[in-house]
């Protein structure tokens, strides 16, 4: 007996988009390296230029500066490990940064967020009178748009303060690429992550791109694949899913009005059923696809059992590592309460999340705060 789903998670992983699985099914059944010269091997390169020019257009920069790699941690980390001086490091990123950052041996300048849950940015102008390091090896990092909360962060006017103070400047599109308008090339930056499982394509699949004439040392090293850049045998069907995702992303970015509408109907109801429960990020700018929401008293371990149980897939604000359950730093760094964030569940929504979607989850919602659910059978 099958049991009917409802996938809320879409800042975990999106669902394939059938474009994406087409494309990948096809480049599964053909043969042929991208490195060979014979037919099978051009068809296979075909495949991946192909691939590289909607990704490009997805993000307003040139196809020759986009470079496949295994997603967006890889992408972060070769950015970061690229023997910067110093850092600048918002509190707010995700893991891969954070962790990348403090592996490149480099000074860390960390940045605060403010309770909007944006980065203050204008900490790094005070950090940057104190600093020592050389002129071209500052790095600053930013994320488009935090996967907890949906809040978008100050990329423009961070790459305009980068510009004029000679900083460099890495930028982590993951959450933002096909949710918001990105033009790589008009920021200036030098580098930017961005993960084909977000937008609607497989896992296991990214980009960096690189500002033209950026010329990068590899992190994985070996054969020639990339123009150099990046070693290994490309991943042919996983970079044509992406490509694929990638065009439907940017023709369906006006979407995002459809997306926001069924959001702001959800965070409606469930405030109107809860009025203590808090909505967090409405404060600043936020994606159109994200709900983080906190609840006193509850916990979020609990309620997405409850809710898996009930047959609704969604996401808890905190992180998990080894078992044991701890404050998410996000949430921590924007000044929430350890207890309220251990009460916080992340729902997200994307390309095919429904009306009737939204309205199973204030159902199941509804019953879970009366004290029970079903499960579904
Ligand atoms: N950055 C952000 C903001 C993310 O949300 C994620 C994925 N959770 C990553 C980086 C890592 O991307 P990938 O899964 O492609 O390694």
């Amino acid at each position: 007996m099958s049991m009917s789903r409802t996938y809320l998670d879409y800042n975990a992983t999106s669902p394939l988009l059938p474009e994406a699985r087409e494309a990948m099914v096809g480049a599964l059944d053909a043969t042929g390296n991208p490195s060979s010269v014979h037919g099978e091997g051009r068809t296979a390169r075909k495949v991946v230029e192909d691939a590289r020019e909607k990704v490009a257009a997805l993000v307003g920069a040139k196809a020759k500066n986009i470079v496949f790699t295994s997603g967006a941690t890889e992408a972060n980390a070769w950015a970061l490990s690229r023997k910067w001086d110093m850092i600048f490091l918002p509190k707010i990123e995700h893991d891969s940064v954070l962790a990348s950052a403090r592996l490149s041996g480099a000074d860390i300048a960390e940045i605060d967020a403010d309770t909007t849950g944006q980065a203050r940015i204008e900490q790094i102008g005070e950090r940057l009178l104190t600093s020592t390091a050389t002129a071209g090896r500052q790095l600053v990092t930013l994320q488009i748009a935090n996967n907890e909360t949906g809040v978008v962060q100050p990329v423009t006017e961070t790459a305009d303060f980068c510009k004029e103070h000679g900083l460099a400047l890495h930028i982590d599109a993951v959450q933002g690429a096909g949710r918001t308008n990105i033009e790589f090339d008009l920021l200036g930056a030098e580098t930017m992550a961005i993960s084909s499982h977000k937008l609607g394509g497989p896992m296991g699949v990214g980009a960096l791109v690189l500002k033209d004439g950026l010329e990068i040392s590899p992190l994985i090293v070996g054969g020639g694949q990339e123009k150099r850049r990046r070693a290994g045998t490309e991943n042919v069907a996983g970079i044509a899913g992406f490509g694929a995702a990638a065009e439907i992303a940017l023709n369906n970015l006006g979407n995002m009005v459809r997306l926001r509408q069924l959001r702001d109907r959800l965070e409606h109801a469930l405030l109107s059923t809860t009025p203590s429960a808090q909505i967090i990020g409405t404060d600043g700018p936020r994606l159109a696809n994200t709900t983080c929401v906190a609840l006193k008293g509850q916990s979020a371990e609990i309620l997405l059992i409850k809710f898996d149980l009930a047959g609704i897939a969604v996401s808890s604000g905190s992180a998990c590592s080894s078992g044991k359950v701890g404050a998410s730093h996000v949430l921590t760094a924007m000044g929430i309460s350890s207890e309220l964030s251990r009460s916080a569940i992340r729902i997200s929504l994307g390309w095919n999340t429904s009306a009737v979607d939204i309205d199973t989850f204030v159902g199941v919602w509804s019953e879970i705060m009366a004290g029970g659910a079903r499960a579904v059978a």
